[in-house]
Formats: structure tokens, sequence, C-alpha cells
């Protein structure tokens, strides 16, 4: 059976700069979508990625990267902004530590970007009017 996982991985800073997930995607020969990957102050590196394949190569992939001191968090939780409710009051763009938020200022509205959410849900307490939701 075909899955997707998406998972955030927090890479060691001695491996920030090795080619770990295309060695993985050749040995492997799975398909990965990479949403988001940033270099975080300590240098530790973050990247939200979502692997698809048959459950057991997938299953394969993710123990692999365990395996090589990589932090692994499945995301199986989804954050969702209903715009009925929320004032477009900006705080959640200040809370978000992956830009989730931004402001357009073409609509005067705050837009969230599912794409670059890792589920971290600072926004969710932080919305005072409870417009961010979780999702299961
Ligand atoms: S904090 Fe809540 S109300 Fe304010 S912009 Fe964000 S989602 Fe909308
Ligand atoms: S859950 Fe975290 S990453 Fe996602 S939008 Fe909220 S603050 Fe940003």
């Amino acid at each position: 059976m075909k899955i997707s996982e998406r998972v955030v991985l927090k890479f060691p800073k001695e491996l920030v700069d090795k080619p770990t997930i295309s060695n993985l995607v050749k040995k492997y020969d799975i398909e990965f979508n990479i949403l988001q990957a940033q270099v975080l102050p300590q240098k530790e590196g973050l990247m939200v990625i979502v692997f698809t394949g048959e459950e057991n190569v997938v299953k394969h992939v993710l123990k692999e990267l365990r395996s090589q001191n990589i932090a692994l968090q499945r995301l199986k939780q989804d954050i969702v902004k209903d715009d009925k409710i929320c004032t477009h009051c900006g705080v959640c763009i200040g809370l978000c530590p992956t830009n989730a938020f931004y402001y357009d200022s073409s609509t005067r509205k705050v837009v969230f970007d599912y794409e670059k959410c890792i589920t971290c849900m600072l926004c969710v307490k932080g919305c005072m009017v409870r417009a961010i939701k979780i999702k299961f």
C-alpha cells in the first residue's frame, strides 16, 4: 500500500552539509517533497518533508534517518485557520517560527501557508479568538 508521511527532521550540526536525503532517495527510490528547510541559529538543520512510497519502504527510510541520529517527528495533525473567525490581528505572524502566516497587503488579510506549518501549536494558544484549530 502506498502512503505519504509528513515529518519534521532535525539534523545535528555535523550532518547539516551532508547529502543525507539524496543518498536515501537513491537507495530506496522513494518520492519526496521538501516543504521547508532551514538552518537554525544553533547550526542545526530543520526540514519538513513528505515521503511517499510503499509503506514498508517509507518505514525503512524513517528508521534509517533515526539511526543516523536525526530527530524525527511525524506530523499527524493539521492546523487550520477559520477565516470566518479570524480578525486578521497579526498576532500569529509574530508567533510562528516558520513564517507560515503572512500579511497580504493587497487584501489586508493574514494568510496561512499550510505547506510551511510544522504543527508546533504555538499559534493555537496565541490566537485570542480561537480562529486556529487542530484538525485530527
Ligand atoms: S492571531 Fe488569530 S485572529 Fe489574529 S490573525 Fe492570527 S488567526 Fe487571525
Ligand atoms: S502550528 Fe506552529 S508552525 Fe504551524 S502555523 Fe502555528 S505557529 Fe506556525
